[in-house]
């Protein structure tokens, strides 16, 4: 086990957004790649959120490995007549422990705003889900140096919904949209700065929450990533689709 354990009290967590990727055959194949790679005990917990569809093939996979599996969204109902809808009893049903909520995907192109990313997560953890929180804000808004201020909304929409405490059973993933699948990391320093500013919101339970880094992590520059004091891992797109780019980067969370 690592010193980092010792250095920070937060268990290091890599996830897997698959997106809208994949097939039963392919999904086969990464995870019987990925897989017996990540075995044994480690200091890294590993988690992969696969399309709606395809979770009950990816729990079976992982069954009797410890992987953990989560969804990329849930409904911001409880149930009923909701037509498309999946809800959180469904994704606990079929063995998901995580879920995405607030992904700038869904925010920009389906028009989730924060009330509704709130309520999602709200809906999530009333039945056990544990909401990975997205943050982020655009290039348009970094550069009127308004990055700050669009975190802190977008953090303090779920705050006034569900109160601060409930952030002990959620992780928060720091996702600038201009890094999303684009190639361009942010630096350290604007890392570091959007990691500790979202730590400082959450006052006195800030420093036993993990806060992950997302936007173009790959196995080279994960570890530079994983190095800063605040970041606890990462949430990783495109670099999840290849077994052995994903498992680059779950190794540089493992030290
Ligand atoms: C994401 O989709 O959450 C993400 C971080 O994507 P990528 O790693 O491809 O930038």
């Amino acid at each position: 086990m690592s010193t980092r354990l010792g250095k920070t009290s937060r268990r290091p967590l890599v996830i897997a957004n698959w997106k809208m990727n994949g097939s039963y055959h392919t999904n086969a194949e990464l995870l019987a790649q990925f897989a017996p790679q990540w075995q044994g005990v480690h200091c890294a917990e590993v988690a992969i959120c696969a399309p709606y569809i395809y979770l009950p093939q990816v729990v079976e996979v992982l069954s009797r490995s410890n992987i953990v599996v989560g969804a990329q969204d849930v409904s911001q109902f409880k149930l009923g007549a909701y037509t498309g809808e999946i809800s959180g009893a469904m994704l606990v049903d079929v063995g998901c422990h995580y879920v995405i909520v607030g992904h700038s995907e869904r925010r920009a192109y389906f028009a989730e705003s924060n009330r509704i990313i709130a309520e999602k997560f709200m809906q999530a953890q009333a039945v056990g889900l544990v909401p990975i929180f997205c943050v982020g804000e655009s290039l348009e808004r970094r550069e009127a140096g308004e990055a700050l201020a669009t975190i802190g909304a977008q953090l303090q929409a779920v705050i006034d919904m569900v109160g601060l405490g409930a952030f002990k059973q959620a992780v928060i993933a720091y996702e600038p949209v201009w890094a999303v699948g684009t190639g361009r990391i942010a630096t350290p320093e604007q890392v570091e700065e959007m990691h500790g500013f979202i730590r400082a919101q959450l006052g006195s339970i800030g420093a036993g929450i993990r806060i992950l880094y997302g936007g173009s992590v790959k196995p080279d520059n994960a570890a530079q990533t994983f190095a800063l004091d605040d970041v606890d891992g990462a949430l990783v797109g495109g670099a999840a689709l290849q077994a052995n780019t994903f498992y680059g980067i779950c190794q540089a969370a493992d030290l």
